[in-house]
């Protein structure tokens, strides 16, 4: 069994009367330490499945297994224990804490997580030794984002889910922190997820999975993907 099996998953919502179908008969695996990006246009179901696999929403129909878990089945304590022990979140938008440092914004992570990693250590892995005690109004955008891969690092999950990474950066920071996520999947053997519809991003991962209209169109191997310097 792959580290990751999402099988015949489908996601309904209900808005009124109309049931929207974000998923359906979606199906794809995923090896422990891959690097993997679902790529899709605006719609096609991304957040949807990146949700799921991040236990913050559960399927209609369908198997999610994670590392042995079904966690399609797990009841909402459960939810929040894996969400707040196996995964990592990296947002478009940064989400950091605005009246806490860079390094409180690590350290705020690390709190409530059993394994979680020194966050200074972190902080200087993603290349911000020198800005441990700015808060994110004095950091630049990409600067911003590192310290969102420290905090989502530095708890040590199972799996880190990125989501649009590098969607409000300009093309170079983008590639900068593609690279990162790149660096750190393969040292710290941790499986990285991300969700663009940025064709360039695919280019580093070890497999993309197309998808349209909430199901997969295509599966692509990268034997050679695209190294980080
Ligand atoms: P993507 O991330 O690829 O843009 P989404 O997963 O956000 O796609 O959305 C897939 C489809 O499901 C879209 O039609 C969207 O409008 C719908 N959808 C997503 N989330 C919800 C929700 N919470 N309630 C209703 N419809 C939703
Ligand atoms: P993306 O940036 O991946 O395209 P979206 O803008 O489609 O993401 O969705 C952002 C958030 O809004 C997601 O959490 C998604 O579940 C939710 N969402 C998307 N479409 C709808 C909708 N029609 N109704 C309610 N929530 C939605």
């Amino acid at each position: 069994m792959a580290f990751i099996e999402f099988e015949n998953v489908e996601k309904k919502y209900i808005v009124g009367d109309l049931a929207i179908t974000a998923v359906d008969d979606c199906s794809f695996s995923i090896e422990k330490n891959e690097l993997v990006v679902i790529l899709g246009p605006s719609g096609a179901g991304k957040t949807t499945v990146l949700n799921l696999l991040g236990g913050m929403d559960s399927p209609s129909d369908g198997n999610i297994t994670v590392d042995g878990n079904e966690i399609h089945k797990y009841n909402k304590k459960e939810l929040i224990n894996y969400r707040r022990n196996d995964i990592g979140f990296v947002f478009q938008f940064y989400n950091l804490v605005e009246n806490l440092t860079a390094l409180e914004n690590v350290e705020l992570a690390c709190q409530i997580c059993p394994n979680s990693l020194d966050p200074k250590t972190i902080l200087e892995k993603v290349g911000l030794s020198e800005r441990i005690s700015n808060f994110p109004s004095q950091l630049s955008g990409g600067e911003q984002q590192r310290v969102a891969i420290a905090r989502a690092v530095a708890k040590n999950p199972k799996l880190l889910l990125c989501d649009e990474p590098t969607g409000a950066l300009d093309s170079v920071t983008g590639q900068r922190i593609i690279e990162l996520l790149q660096k750190n999947c393969k040292k710290m053997g941790m499986t990285t997820v991300i969700i663009t519809h940025n064709t360039v991003i695919a280019d580093v991962a070890d497999k993309v999975i197309k998808i349209k209209n909430g199901t997969v169109k295509d599966i692509i191997i990268n034997k050679n993907p695209k190294k980080a310097e």
